[in-house]
């Protein structure tokens, strides 16, 4: 990315963030990548899930989930997905909901970034949950889901984007994984 792009980018979110009435201090000391919002026209649906929402991915990514979920399921494991593509005015609906129920940002922003710093928008992040477990943040690691992940996404371009101690400030999340190629 150009920094032309990367300074619009910044400029974008900067401009939403005083929209949604959030001071711009709450992520100024962070060093927050911003990643573009993929054209849709890009995407094709990877999964349908129980309730019937469409998960959009990029071809090839939604192409590399497939294939790992299906290596998975060979294993008897079942992965599911629960958040693919996200456009920058839903990351932005989803932080309005935050504000809604009260949440200071100081505390929402460590997982769920500021649109136009969601590699959601990529279309090529993935969140994954599995049958059972109820919550995906916080047990999700603690699941055979997530040991068969940490053994064999590479394998499918797979990484784990945000580790414990990542230097962006989010919080370790086990369930949140991106197609690299
Ligand atoms: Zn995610």
């Amino acid at each position: 990315m150009t920094l032309a792009n990367q300074a619009a980018l910044r400029h974008k979110t900067e401009q939403a963030l005083r929209e949604l009435g959030i001071n711009q201090t709450v992520i100024a000391h962070r060093t927050l990548p911003f990643f573009e919002d993929i054209d849709e026209a890009l995407l094709v649906v990877a999964e349908i899930d129980e309730n019937g929402k469409r998960h959009r991915l990029t071809k090839p990514a939604a192409g590399a989930w497939l294939e790992m979920k299906q290596a998975a399921l060979q294993d008897g494991v079942a992965l599911l997905l629960v958040s693919a593509w996200r456009s920058f005015d839903y990351q932005t609906d989803l932080i309005r909901l935050k504000q809604q129920r009260g949440i200071a940002p100081e505390t929402f922003f460590t997982a769920l970034a500021p649109p136009g710093c969601s590699e959601h928008h990529t279309g090529r992040a993935v969140d994954i949950n599995t049958p059972g477990c109820d919550e995906v943040i916080g047990i999700f690691g603690e699941t055979l889901a997530f040991r068969w992940l940490k053994d064999n996404a590479t394998r499918f371009g797979f990484s784990l984007s945000f580790p414990p101690d990542n230097p962006w400030g989010f919080i370790y999340e086990p369930w949140h994984w991106c197609w690299n190629p």
